[in-house]
């Protein structure tokens, strides 16, 4: 059972105290708090933990300072809508709105390789006016013999440069707990110049010691990259994991899924399962056209199959997009084949405003239909 509080109740004030005391006369039931700063408002929810079916619903709906009580399901307890019970709340990290609302594209090269050559990148970003970057410092390979990313050595020069163009947010993969704190100690030294997005990717989608890692700190979001074959529920049950260690700032990506029938393409494009993870969970989702196409194929149309899937995810309502650019991607100690380049980015960028426009579109569109049919019935 959650008691959601009604916005700005104070944690440690009397109408916490007053549930908190009613839910004494039941001694198997524990309760957690855990403080939603969301991007409009700070709510305190209640999480009550144990046998909850006979704890009644209706007195505490009554107490003052409650707004909500919801019976959950055991699925999803943290990260779910429980079946639409729950809205999406989103959050602000470094001044950026990540929601089921908003709208980020973060943008970078696969692998971080040259002060140069991220320079470039940051500067045309700050042309086009796009804040939030892809940075990878430790790559996860395939094979033991290619390169597996600068580490920390390159963390305080990359930080240093995002703060000189004004980049507020920064997703960045880790591989193991030491690296979370590598990029804390790097961002210190470094006066906080910018922001960092934990990135927990598709080849650790179940290393639940990391995912533990990743939420038993508040300090970074975390951005979970769905498993490349896992079942979506696998994949959801892991964010799960992060939420129930106390982070709740998570993003969904969903990068497209393993199997022989995504042929040509790298991976099998999934984001169809947009519209799904926002029903099902409070999160904002984000989409990763790169990984899930994984070439720079053009269509007939003239336009490349990266920003065709790009396309779908944000048609479908997505939240957030990462894709890999490189200044000069023959280059590139990583990926290089599929980043787009500095001449492509203009276009992208407005290939990705008017999809988006068009989603928006679509969804007052719906909501006129449906208000329609509420006053016909
Ligand atoms: C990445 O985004 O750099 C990456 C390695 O992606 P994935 O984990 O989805 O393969
Ligand atoms: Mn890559």
């Amino acid at each position: 059972m959650i008691v959601i509080m009604k916005p700005d109740v104070d944690p440690s004030g009397p109408e916490i105290k007053q549930l908190l005391n009613f839910i004494s006369q039941f001694p198997d039931i524990k309760t957690r708090l855990s403080g939603v700063r969301g991007t409009q408002r700070v709510v305190t929810e209640v999480y009550l933990i144990g046998p909850t079916h006979h704890v009644p619903k209706e007195p505490i709906e009554k107490m003052p300072g409650v707004e909500k009580v919801v019976r959950v399901s055991s699925k999803y307890r943290q990260i779910g809508k429980h079946g639409g019970q729950l809205d999406d709340i989103g959050f602000t990290y470094n001044g950026v709105e990540f929601s089921q609302n908003s709208f980020n594209c973060f943008m970078g090269p696969c692998a971080v390789d040259t002060p140069d050559n991220v320079e470039t990148m940051f500067r045309n970003m700050q042309r086009v006016g796009i804040k939030t970057a892809r940075m990878g410092a430790y790559k996860p390979r395939t094979s033991p013999y290619d390169f597996q990313g600068h580490g920390k050595t390159c963390l305080p020069w990359v930080f240093e440069l995002a703060g000189k163009y004004e980049i507020k947010v920064i997703a960045m993969e880790v591989l193991k707990e030491i690296h979370i704190e590598e990029i804390d100690k790097a961002l210190e030294e470094a006066g906080n110049p910018t922001g960092v997005m934990i990135q927990i990717g598709t080849r650790n989608a179940q290393n639940f010691e990391l995912l533990k890692a990743a939420g038993s700190q508040t300090r970074f979001p975390v951005l979970y990259k769905r498993g490349m074959a896992l079942p979506l529920e696998d994949s959801l049950n892991a964010c799960e994991y992060i939420a129930s260690e106390g982070n709740r700032n998570i993003v969904f990506c969903l990068r497209g899924v393993q199997t022989r029938l995504g042929n040509p393409h790298r991976n099998l494009v999934d984001f169809a399962h947009v519209p799904v993870v926002k029903r099902l969970t409070r999160l904002p989702v984000c989409i990763d056209p790169t990984h899930s196409v994984g070439s720079k194929e053009r269509a007939p149309d003239g336009i490349l199959d990266i920003l065709h899937a790009a396309s779908q995810g944000i048609i479908a309502g997505a939240n957030m997009i990462l894709v890999e650019f490189h200044p000069r991607p023959e280059m590139a100690l990583c990926d290089g084949p599929q980043a787009l380049t500095m001449q492509e980015l203009d276009h992208f960028v407005a290939d990705m405003e008017l999809v988006r426009q068009c989603y928006i579109k679509r969804k007052e569109l719906a909501q006129q239909a449906l208000f329609k049919q509420m006053h016909l019935e």
